[in-house]
């Protein structure tokens, strides 16, 4: 039985990377992954390196299982996304923009494991920006996404046609829309909802996140945050914000959060001395951009080593 399993393995690994299928998809991936290192390096964007060890790494707003190891005395996390590490980052003078593609463990529900858009392991295009506001970050999006699209179409049209994929150079700028309207309007499953029936990626605005979103001053329960949503009901893109940095609203909002603040310690520190600037950012997932472009049903399908949630991981 074992070794049926086996052959029958071996065979699909093989067809499937012996496909033109998967040629295409690397040919696509590596048209996106040019065209955003071309962007940042236009914009003045730096590239960082990722890590994927650290004492803390980002609490993210939903629940995932721990994902760390022990070395020696030490707990490590594997890195959900590289936030913190961004706003580090963007501490040094002339250094006022930053990007990494970096490797993301979120060890998801296995209730995830049809949405078509989750792995537990996934590539995010991380981006922070010194001193710029939620509006300057969602214009270097759109822009961003027009380039990749139009470059998309210029340089792949035979690969885009092996994938029946007709693809629309979105027009900027894109629509806006605030979450709590949406919810009031469409219920719970307002992202679906919209994203099926749009045409172009749209934002959506003030989710209730993480502790190191910044909330309002003046209108407290307003995050100045926006999600970018696929259309066609391909959801979520992008999420980002502009960030908190003043110490005692991060302590506040951990506190509020029952965060243990411990592992956390040298970061606190720093925003405790003010070294850490003021920033907005975001990051996309490259699989789930490469599932709209692409107009695949499963994130699995465009994953050359897809770890899907609940899922037996073969290679
Ligand atoms: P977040 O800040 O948690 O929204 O993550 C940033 C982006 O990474 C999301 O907007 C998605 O594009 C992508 N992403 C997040 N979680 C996953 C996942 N489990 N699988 C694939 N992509 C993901
Ligand atoms: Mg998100």
């Amino acid at each position: 039985m074992i070794i049926v399993q086996r052959t029958q393995q071996t065979q699909q690994i093989i067809q499937k990377f012996e496909s033109a299928r998967t040629r295409h998809l690397l040919k696509i991936q590596s048209t996106l992954l040019k065209s955003i290192s071309d962007f940042m390096e236009e914009k003045g964007i730096l590239q960082a390196m990722p890590v994927m060890l650290a004492p803390f790494t980002d609490p993210l707003n939903h629940e995932v299982s721990e994902a760390a190891i022990q070395y020696g005395s030490q707990t490590l996390r594997l890195t959900k996304s590289m936030i913190l590490h961004k706003f580090i980052m963007l501490m040094g003078k002339g250094v006022d923009a930053v990007f990494i593609v970096s490797p993301n463990v979120r060890l998801e529900s296995e209730d995830c494991k049809d949405s078509g858009r989750h792995l537990i392991e996934f590539s995010q295009v991380d981006i922070e920006m010194k001193g710029k506001d939620k509006r300057a970050f969602m214009d270097l999006t759109e822009e961003l996404y027009v380039k990749m699209i139009a470059g998309l179409k210029h340089t792949c049209p035979d690969e885009l046609a092996y994938f029946r994929r007709k693809l629309t150079t979105p027009t900027r700028p894109f629509k806006v829309y605030e979450s709590k309207e949406l919810l009031r309007k469409y219920g719970e499953g307002w992202e679906g909802i919209l994203s099926k029936a749009s045409s172009e990626p749209f934002w959506v605005l003030d989710h209730t996140r993480e502790f190191y979103d910044r909330e309002d001053e003046k209108r407290r329960g307003y995050y100045h945050n926006y999600d970018l949503i696929y259309p066609e009901g391909f959801g979520e893109a992008l999420s980002g914000g502009e960030r908190e940095y003043v110490y005692d609203e991060v302590i506040r909002k951990m506190d509020e959060r029952k965060m243990d603040r411990e592992p956390y310690g040298a970061y606190l520190e720093l925003v405790r001395q003010g070294k850490i600037p003021r920033t907005s950012g975001g990051g996309f997932g490259v699989e789930r951009l490469l599932r709209w472009v692409t107009g695949s049903s499963h994130i699995e399908e465009v994953t050359l080593f897809p770890r899907v949630p609940g899922k037996h991981i073969v290679i």
